[in-house]
């Protein structure tokens, strides 16, 4: 590490004041050539203690100010650098390598067998009973809060850093986002960094992860999986849950996409709600059998390409494999699937961020449709890997717009909005008072009649 230029000049001054002996000596010599010879030898001893005394000083004073280390080489700064770089290499060489450290007391996986259909876990098979009984044992843990049944609202990303340090930034600002919703409407929220299945990893994380959470909060009624990438646009918007009482899954798409196209974007896997329920243990296993990566996922993706509309030729992937499970085994499954698209529970990045002028021009937050989108999904944008389908530029300014036009309806609350929609800078909206509570009411956007810009 390089010296700055004013620790280097303090140091070469440190030489000249700690070691005075030679220009000292030099002086004392001259001098001392007349002198008679003991009054020179003590003469010479008292310059020899003077010189040490002021060595001495000289390094306690040097000492409170610049530190010791600067006196053995290296400051503090440049140790602390040091040890920060070591650390976080550590860490990341462990997160980046795949070598699963042995334990012999680790309990075993489930174990991948080309001959056996792969499964999430053992089977279970009295979930709604099990599940039943628990409630009824645990009142203090009840499915339903208020009359409202209770939602846990799951995202996450992948276990090592993004490609790039602006995208670690956008997954703060997308997880902030999700935080401001669920705060709002007393929704719980999880965020995984793990992969609880390694043969699952990527998009394929969501099935294991909705499965344990089904199965170690039994008290949760409602599972919602909502992508990183995905951002809450309407603040104000709820789930109308009452409307899917005979429901299991909730997903946005559109049935003639799904029938009649067998479109490979019928559906959009960025958002679904799954209730807790044997039904949903029951599709999740249904559903993993193409996940597994490697050769399984490989050679899945030829069945999908070969039978859904406009699917490129890749891996399988959840959502094109969720549509085929729903298109070839239409009436098993169907019956208790509600394919909505009323509101936006996934919007389409592309056809909303540049519309956000337009919406806060004629609407208000609240209606959830194109006027207000509830979601806004960047589908195709990869900001934290390296290959998305769109221009990360693009990606990037699109993500900052959707982010602070749903933070401008958080911040009104608090009397603050930003400066623009590409601005992470604010400006206050409404002067400080000294009766605060005389508005709390107007600008609390739980109440959803109040919540109208
Ligand atoms: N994801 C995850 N762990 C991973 C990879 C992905 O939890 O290791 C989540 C993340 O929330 C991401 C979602 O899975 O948004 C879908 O994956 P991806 O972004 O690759 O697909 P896209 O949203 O573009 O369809
Ligand atoms: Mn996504």
């Amino acid at each position: 590490m390089g010296q700055d230029p004013f620790t280097a000049l303090k140091r070469s001054s440190t030489v000249a004041a700690a070691t005075p002996l030679p220009t000292t000596a030099t002086r004392g010599r001259s001098a001392a050539a007349a002198a008679p010879r003991g009054r020179q030898i003590k003469k010479t001893f008292n310059n020899l203690k003077l010189t040490l005394l002021c060595g001495f000083i000289t390094i306690l004073v040097l000492r409170g100010t610049i530190g010791i280390g600067s006196l053995t080489g290296s400051s503090d700064g440049d140790l602390d650098a040091q040890k920060i770089a070591e650390e976080t290499k550590r860490i990341l060489d462990e997160i980046r390598s795949d070598d699963e450290p042995f334990d012999p007391n680790d309990p075993p996986g489930p174990e991948i067998n080309p001959n056996v259909t792969y499964t999430l876990g053992p089977r279970i098979a009295n979930w709604d009973l099990e599940r039943k009984e628990w409630l009824s044992k645990n009142p203090e843990f009840p499915n339903h809060v208020n009359g409202k049944a209770r939602v846990l609202l799951v995202t996450g990303s992948p276990p090592k850093p993004c490609d790039n340090p602006i995208g670690d930034h956008y997954l703060l600002k997308a997880i902030k986002n999700k935080i401001d919703y669920c705060r709002l409407h007393g929704i719980e929220i999880v965020y995984n960094l793990a992969h609880l299945d390694k043969e699952l990893a990527g998009y394929w994380a969501k099935l294991p992860l909705i499965r344990r959470l089904m199965l170690s909060h039994p008290e949760v009624e409602w599972i919602w999986w909502m992508d990183s990438d995905a951002l809450f646009t309407d603040m104000v918007f709820e789930l109308p849950l009452k409307k899917y009482v005979n429901h299991n899954l909730v997903i946005h798409g559109y049935p003639d996409l799904l029938f009649d196209q067998k479109s490979w974007i019928a559906l959009n896997t960025g958002s679904f709600l799954f209730r807790n329920c044997q039904w949903s243990l029951d599709l999740l296993d249904a559903w993993a059998p193409m996940g597994p990566k490697g050769a399984v996922r490989d050679e899945a993706g030829k069945i999908l390409t070969a039978n859904l509309k406009g699917r490129p030729a890749f891996e399988a992937d959840d959502q094109s494999a969720l549509i085929y499970l729903l298109i070839s085994r239409k009436d098993e499954w169907m019956d208790k699937v509600f394919v909505e698209n009323s509101y936006y529970l996934h919007g389409y990045w592309a056809g909303l961020v540049d519309r956000y002028e337009e919406m806060m021009e004629k609407y208000h937050p609240g209606l959830g449709d194109e006027r207000w989108p509830f979601v806004t999904h960047f589908v195709g944008c990869k900001p934290c890997g390296s290959y998305g389908d769109y221009a990360v530029e693009r990606c990037l300014s699109s993500m900052e717009r959707a982010y602070n036009f749903a933070d401008n309806q958080v911040l009104k609350l608090y009397g603050f909005r930003h400066r623009g929609l590409l601005s992470p800078k604010i400006k206050r909206i409404r002067n400080e008072t000294t009766t605060p509570l005389e508005i709390v009411d107007q600008f609390d956007i739980r109440r959803s009649t109040n919540g109208h810009s």
